[in-house]
């Protein structure tokens, strides 16, 4: 199947064109359609599958259907991670003209705090950094976000991150769309899922 098969419009298949994607990896053919139809999922995928491909270009087509500010949060374990997801969002949303902000720890503050100020519609974050903005930065509120991306989520449990993505949890709306993706399914995920998806559908490659 080609991307447009899977429901994607002519914009997103010109970017994976553009970055030479010729055609969907296994785990973004299980995912595309189900996320763009509104689905939550739970992806057991490792790095190097296409997983973010699979998440954005939904999660893009669904702001172009609907663009507002903070339209999706995408919850990374470590910074390196937070900026491959940035800049994949980034290039694969570069022809609908995408804005994305990155949040990790290890930078100032306040030039974060300014670009939040500017309303980006992704925000990518990893989570201590991203509650410290929550709970400091005048102004900034997830309080319309409409999809939540939680990525490498054995990993965020692994780091004892839990207790912060409960406080998350708590900061966004819950009527919203869930994507999370694991390499494993360990007990600890299980529950996070059981806390934070409805009725997901399960991919894996
Ligand atoms: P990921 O698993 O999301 O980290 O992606 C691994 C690599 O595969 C990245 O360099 C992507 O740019 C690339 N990639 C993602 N989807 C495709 C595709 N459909 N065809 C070719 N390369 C892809």
């Amino acid at each position: 199947s080609s991307f447009k098969d899977l429901g994607l419009i002519e914009e997103l298949c010109t970017a994976c064109e553009t970055l030479g994607y010729k055609k969907p990896t296994p785990i973004q053919v299980s995912s595309i359609p189900p996320v763009i139809s509104g689905r939550d999922i739970i992806g057991l995928a490792e790095t190097g599958s296409g997983k973010s491909a699979a998440f954005s270009l939904p999660m893009l087509q669904g702001l172009m259907s609907k663009p507002q500010p903070f339209y999706g949060l995408v919850l990374a374990p470590t910074r390196e991670l937070a900026y491959q997801l940035s800049a994949a969002i980034e290039s694969l949303g570069s022809t609908i003209g995408v804005r994305v902000v990155t949040i990790t720890g290890g930078m100032d503050m306040v030039p974060q705090s300014i670009a939040l100020g500017k309303k980006p519609h992704f925000v990518v974050a990893t989570p201590g950094r991203l509650l410290d903005h929550l709970e400091n930065t005048r102004g900034f509120s997830l309080k319309q976000l409409k999809v939540l991306v939680m990525d490498e989520a054995d990993r965020l449990l692994d780091m004892d991150f839990g207790p912060l993505l409960t406080k998350i949890l708590n900061a966004i709306p819950s009527q919203r769309q869930t994507l999370l993706f694991s390499a494993t399914m360990s007990n600890k995920v299980e529950s996070l899922q059981r806390a934070s998806l409805s009725n997901p559908l399960r991919v894996s490659v």
